[in-house]
């Protein structure tokens, strides 16, 4: 198999209890990050687009999708339900399941999620993911519908979810560059300042205080 070929193997969807074959990634190959994390990888960035999208794994009969194996997962008969009746009603999925969009999966995921009481850092990578896959297969309008979204939870999970240490700072850093990309100049430069703080000249974290005054400036020159 060549490397960064997602392999397939046999699942069973725990909602619905359709089986089939779905592409998991191995690992790939990645060239350095965009400024909003987004791994850079060799290739067409379609074929990039595809190995992201490998994180999650949606089934073809009912939607479900969740980035965890599904073998791994074990749905309570009420988390059960609730999905199905979120899956149903979901307005996007009503409208795209037949199309199958790049980033349908990263939706689905979110939805299931939510009734998974996932916490909000999860939901937003999900969606952040999204938006990359969007980047990547040029589906401008839908790209900055997902970065709202990852940066509405973003922010939600520095209230509720406790983070700490490099997951505090990656997470105020990216509500920051989310702003900067949805045109919120002077929004994203407090945000980066607030990130700068959390960092305390960690050296772990060394890379990401480069990032933050490499955005910074560049937020500044945009607002200007
Ligand atoms: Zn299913």
């Amino acid at each position: 198999m060549p490397v960064g070929e997602p392999s397939r193997s046999y699942v069973v969807c725990p909602v619905c209890g359709h089986g089939f074959r779905a592409a998991y990634a191995s690992s790939y190959v990645t060239v350095g990050r965009e400024a909003d994390l987004c791994p850079k990888i060799p290739g067409r960035p379609s074929d990039g687009a595809r190995l992201i999208r490998s994180a999650v794994t949606m089934c073809p009969m009912c939607s479900f999708a969740a980035g965890e194996a599904f073998d791994d997962l074990d749905l309570t008969f009420d988390e059960r339900y609730g999905i199905e009746e979120r899956l149903k009603e979901d307005g996007l999925l009503k409208v795209f399941r037949k199309g199958q969009p790049p980033w349908l999966g990263f939706h689905a995921a979110e939805v299931c999620g939510k009734e998974r009481n996932l916490k909000s850092r999860e939901l937003g990578d999900l969606c952040l993911r999204a938006s990359w896959v969007c980047r990547k297969e040029k589906e401008r309008p839908f790209e900055s519908t997902f970065q709202l979204r990852a940066m509405r939870h973003f922010m939600r999970s520095l209230q509720e979810d406790d983070l700490i240490g490099r997951e505090l700072s990656v997470t105020t850093y990216l509500v920051g560059e989310l702003n900067r990309r949805l045109g919120n100049h002077r929004e994203a430069l407090n945000w980066y300042v607030n990130a700068g703080r959390t960092t305390e000249g960690d050296p772990r974290v060394a890379w990401l205080d480069r990032l933050i005054d490499r955005q910074s400036k560049l937020a500044r020159e945009q607002a200007a």
